[in-house]
């Protein structure tokens, strides 16, 4: 198999390849940009062509039947939720029938990676975002096992929830045991911006002992501020206004095919933003979460859900935000972006991208200005 087939720009990293593959002859590597590819062992190789006809296999999708906002009615499962707190009301029925969570957690060193749940403690370590993509490592091929003999919910990005479904699909898993919640996904940024915060954290505090991506204990919901505990407290607005500038994303987010109002997920959580226009009544500073039932499976959670949570029917027209019906638009500056990030130092990055967005605005004002001049003559 040669590596560039399975390499395309539109690789969402989802590592269903990898994981299908029956000589485990593909790797998840990290390229110049901190996105993680697959690589194939020639040698281990046998060239059945499993990864392509996995990674082609389209996943159902389901339109969306009704729309909701939601809050949790535990404050303790609020407070500790990123928004209105979703995925703990969906994921304690799972629990209360014995199944096991699939969802993200930090690694050792911070980063995003998927982990497993079997009980309460286990699932509030996948509280909060992280605004990375997570690491699949082998976590289709424990969902496959794990539904031999349980109820499991997989909760992920749309790519990671499409790439679960592509896998079990080729290996003739039923899906009977499973329920899918994927998030209303941005795009994901770089590994590499998330790994120099960190650095700048650790120099501030030393040894960090917890970290708050979107710290919004210290700010109110939707704040653009992270925050690193060590020794003492460190925040930064520079990561989420890299993040949501579109400099860094995946090249694939730029384009993803998820983007639309056919979900891959039986349910579909979201942050309700526009709660405090729409409807007022429900606003909550601890966060509002937009819940949208997109199958018969998520309708019968929902309806076992009812008692723990507040909720009120909205129309989904009202609440869509730009990435349920297309990608994120790609800033005009990405290739000067990572020319710089590669040539410059850290501290530059920072000053030119997150602080003084004006220095680029102001180079696009001028040679917009230049391109209509040239053109009128
Ligand atoms: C990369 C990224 C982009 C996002 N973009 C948007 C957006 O454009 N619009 C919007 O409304 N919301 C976005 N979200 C937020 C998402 O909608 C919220 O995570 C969701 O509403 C959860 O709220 P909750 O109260 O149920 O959270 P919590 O109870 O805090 O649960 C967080 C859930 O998110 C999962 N999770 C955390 N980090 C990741 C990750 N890196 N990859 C996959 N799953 C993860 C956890 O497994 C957990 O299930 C994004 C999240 C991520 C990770």
């Amino acid at each position: 198999m040669n590596e560039k087939e399975i390499c395309a720009s539109s690789c969402s990293g989802c590592a269903a390849c990898m994981s299908i593959c029956p000589k485990s002859a593909i790797t998840m590597q990290e390229n110049e940009k901190g996105f993680l590819y697959p690589v194939i062992d020639d040698k281990a190789c046998i060239d059945c062509k499993l990864c392509m006809k996995t990674c082609n296999t389209k996943p159902d999708k389901s339109e969306i039947k009704n729309t909701y906002l939601l809050k949790i009615k535990d404050h303790v499962q609020h407070m500790i939720s990123q928004s209105g707190g979703a995925f703990s009301a969906v994921s304690d029925i799972i629990l209360n029938e014995q199944g096991i969570i699939f969802g993200v957690k930090y690694d050792d060193e911070y980063e995003a990676e998927f982990g497993m749940a079997s009980n309460i403690f286990e699932r509030d370590l996948m509280h909060g975002l992280k605004y990375m993509q997570a690491k699949v490592n082998y976590t289709y091929r424990d969902v496959e096992n794990a539904l031999k003999t349980r109820k499991v919910l997989f909760v992920g990005t749309p790519c990671q929830v499409g790439g679960l479904k592509k896998y079990l699909k080729n290996r003739n898993v039923s899906e009977n045991n499973l329920v899918t919640v994927d998030i209303v996904c941005h795009g994901v940024p770089s590994v590499l911006i998330w790994r120099q915060i960190l650095k700048e954290a650790k120099s501030n505090v030393g040894d960090i002992k917890q970290v708050i991506c979107r710290d919004e204990l210290s700010t109110g919901w939707g704040d653009s501020l992270s925050s690193f505990y060590g020794r003492s407290k460190y925040s930064t607005k520079h990561f989420i206004r890299i993040f949501g500038s579109n400099l860094a994303l995946r090249e694939s987010c730029y384009k993803c095919e998820y983007t639309t109002l056919e979900r891959c997920g039986d349910i579909t959580i979201a942050d309700a933003w526009g709660v405090e226009k729409l409807d007022s009544d429900f606003l909550d500073s601890r966060g509002v979460s937009l819940l949208l039932i997109n199958t018969q499976k998520g309708a019968e959670i929902l309806q076992k859900m009812k008692d723990s949570v507040e909720l009120k029917l909205v129309d989904i027209n009202n609440y869509a935000q730009k990435n349920m019906t297309e990608p994120s638009t790609p800033h005009r500056n990405i290739d000067e972006f990572w020319s710089d990030y590669e040539t410059k130092d850290f501290s530059y990055i920072i000053r030119k991208y997150a602080e003084n967005n004006l220095l680029l605005n102001y180079k696009y004002i001028i040679k917009r200005g230049i391109k209509a001049i040239c053109k009128r003559k």
